[in-house]
C-alpha cells in the first residue's frame, strides 16, 4: 500500500472513532517505525523535486534571457519580445493550466517560486508572469466551463497575454463601486465603461473583465466577462508612465459598446465580485513572492560590494554598524518569505489563508521597500546612481504596498479576521 494510501486509511479509523481499535494501533506502529515513508512536516523550504526544479530552471532563464535585457525594458518602459518568447516557450505562461490543455500543470506553490525567481531579476517581468498566471488562467481553470477552457487555456498558455480588468478611475479600493456596465441585447450584452491601471495591457490579447450586468442589485450585479483583445470596440489607451516595474504595462481599457455573447460569461451571472475577491485573496499571495523575490535579489546585488569597498582600511562589512543591518535585513527577508510559503501552502491545501495571505503581501511589501533603502545606503554614493540595480529596485518596490489592495486594504482584512476570531 502507498504511503498515501496507508495515511488516509488511518485517518479514516481515527475519524470513525477507531482510535484504539487493533487497527489504528497498527497505523500508529507503523507509522512511528517507519514501515510507510510517511514524511514528517520539516521547513518551509522543504519543496517537493518539481517545485524544486521550476526554481532552478526559472533562475537560469532569468539570468540568461531577462537579466540582460533589464535596464533597456525599464528605459524603454516594456517588456521584450524575446523575453515574452521565452516566458512561453519555457511554460511559464501556463504555470498551473493542466497539460491537456498545453499548460504546465504544476501546483500553485511552485508558480509562487516562479513568481519570486523572476523578481529577483526584474520584477516587472515578475508582475506579468504573476497576474497572468494568478488572476487571469487561474480564474478560467477554476470557473471557466469545458468550452471555455477549451478555447482559452491553450491560447494563455501558448501565446496569448492576459489583463484582469477590474479597477476604474472611480473605484480602486472600494473596487465594486464599479461603474462599467453589461446591457443584455438578444442572447448578448454590450459593453460600456473605462477601466484604468491595467496590467499586460499594452501586450494582452485577451481580457478578464468585471461589468455591472444588473446594476440596480448593486455590488450583486458584477459579471465575470471573458473578452478578446480584438472585439470591436475594446481600445486600450497610452501606456501610464510610472515610478516603478516601468517594463509592466499599466494602461486605461476602454470598452466602447463591446458586444460579447452570453457564453462568454465565466462561472455564475452576479458572482463577480466573489470571483474578483477571491481570486485577488489569492493574487495577493504572488504580489508577496514577488516583493520577497525583490528584495533578495536587490540584497544579493549588495552584499557582495560591502565585502570589497574599503573605508578606513578596512571592508565596510566589518564594521558592526554595518553588520547589525544587514542581519537585521536578511532576518526581515527570511519573515517574509515565511510569511509568503505559509500562505501558498495553505491556499494550496485548501485551508482558511485570507489573513495569512494579506499579511504577507503587507509584511513583504514593507520589507522589499525596506531592504531596497537598506541596500542604497549600504552601497553609498553609487547606490544612489543609475549605474547600479539598487534604485531600480527601490522604484519597483514601492508598487507592492499599491495593487491587488493598497497596504491600508490589508490591515482591514486582518483586522477584519481578528476581531471575528475573539468576538
Ligand atoms: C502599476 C499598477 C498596476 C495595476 N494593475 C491592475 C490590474 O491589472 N487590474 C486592476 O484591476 N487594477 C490594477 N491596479 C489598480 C490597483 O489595484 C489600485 O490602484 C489599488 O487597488 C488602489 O486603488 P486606487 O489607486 O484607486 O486608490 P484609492 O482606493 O483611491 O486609495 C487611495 C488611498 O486611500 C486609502 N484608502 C482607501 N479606502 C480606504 C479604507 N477603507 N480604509 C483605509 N484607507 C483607505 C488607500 O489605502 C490609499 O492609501 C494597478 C495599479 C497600479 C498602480
Amino acid at each position: 500500500m502507498s504511503a498515501a494510501k496507508h495515511l488516509s486509511k488511518c485517518v479514516l479509523y481515527a475519524r470513525n472513532g477507531l482510535r484504539l481499535s487493533p487497527q489504528i494501533r497498527q497505523c500508529q506502529r507503523s507509522l512511528s517505525d517507519g514501515v510507510e515513508a510517511v514524511s514528517k512536516p520539516t521547513s518551509l523550504y522543504d519543496f517537493t523535486d518539481e517545485e524544486q526544479m521550476m526554481k532552478e530552471t526559472v533562475a537560469r532563464l532569468a539570468a540568461e534571457k531577462i537579466a540582460p535585457l533589464v535596464k533597456k525594458m525599464d528605459e524603454e518602459h516594456k517588456i521584450d519580445q524575446s523575453v515574452l518568447d521565452a516566458l512561453f516557450e519555457n511554460g511559464l505562461m501556463g504555470m498551473e493550466i493542466e497539460s491537456e490543455y498545453g499548460g504546465s500543470g504544476l501546483s500553485f506553490f511552485a508558480t509562487m517560486l516562479a513568481v519570486e525567481e523572476l523578481a529577483k531579476v526584474d520584477p516587472s517581468v515578475s508582475a506579468l508572469v504573476d497576474i497572468h498566471n494568478t488572476l487571469v488562467n487561474s480564474l478560467i481553470k477554476k470557473i471557466g466551463t469545458k468550452e471555455q477552457k477549451e478555447k482559452y487555456l491553450p491560447r494563455l498558455a501558448q501565446n496569448t497575454v492576459g489583463s484582469f480588468c477590474l479597477s476604474e478611475p472611480q473605484s480602486g479600493s472600494d473596487a465594486f463601486s464599479l461603474k462599467t456596465v453589461a446591457k443584455k441585447d438578444g442572447s448578448d450584452y454590450v459593453i460600456n465603461g473605462t477601466k484604468m491601471w491595467i496590467s499586460n495591457s499594452d501586450v494582452a490579447k485577451f481580457f478578464i473583465l468585471m461589468a455591472n450586468a444588473k446594476p440596480e442589485a448593486g455590488y450583486k450585479g458584477i459579471t465575470c466577462f471573458a473578452v478578446d483583445g480584438d472585439t470591436p470596440g475594446l481600445t486600450v489607451g497610452k501606456k501610464e508612465s510610472k515610478l516603478g516595474i516601468r517594463a509592466s504595462g499599466t494602461c486605461m481599457v476602454h470598452f466602447d459598446n463591446v458586444r460579447v455573447p452570453e457564453s462568454n460569461i465565466l462561472g455564475e451571472f452576479g458572482h463577480g465580485y466573489k470571483y474578483a475577491a477571491g481570486f485577488l485573496n489569492e493574487g495577493r499571495i504572488g504580489i508577496g513572492a514577488q516583493m520577497v523575490g525583490l528584495a533578495q535579489g536587490c540584497f544579493d546585488a549588495t552584499l557582495p560590494y560591502t565585502l570589497e569597498r574599503k573605508q578606513f582600511g578596512q571592508k565596510i562589512y566589518s564594521f558592526q554598524g554595518m553588520q547589525h543591518q544587514i542581519a537585521q535585513v536578511a532576518t526581515q527577508i527570511e519573515c517574509a518569505r515565511l510569511l509568503v510559503y505559509n500562505a501558498a501552502r495553505l491556499q494550496e491545501a485548501g485551508k482558511p489563508f485570507i489573513k495569512q495571505a494579506s499579511m504577507a503581501k503587507l509584511f513583504a511589501s514593507e520589507v522589499a521597500t525596506y531592504t531596497a533603502v537598506k541596500c542604497i545606503d549600504w552601497m553609498g554614493g553609487v547606490g544612489f546612481t543609475t549605474d547600479f540595480p539598487q534604485e531600480k529596485y527601490f522604484r519597483d518596490s514601492k508598487i507592492g504596498s499599491i495593487y491587488e489592495g493598497t497596504s491600508n486594504m490589508q490591515l482591514n482584512t486582518i483586522a477584519k479576521l481578528i476581531e471575528k476570531e475573539y468576538s
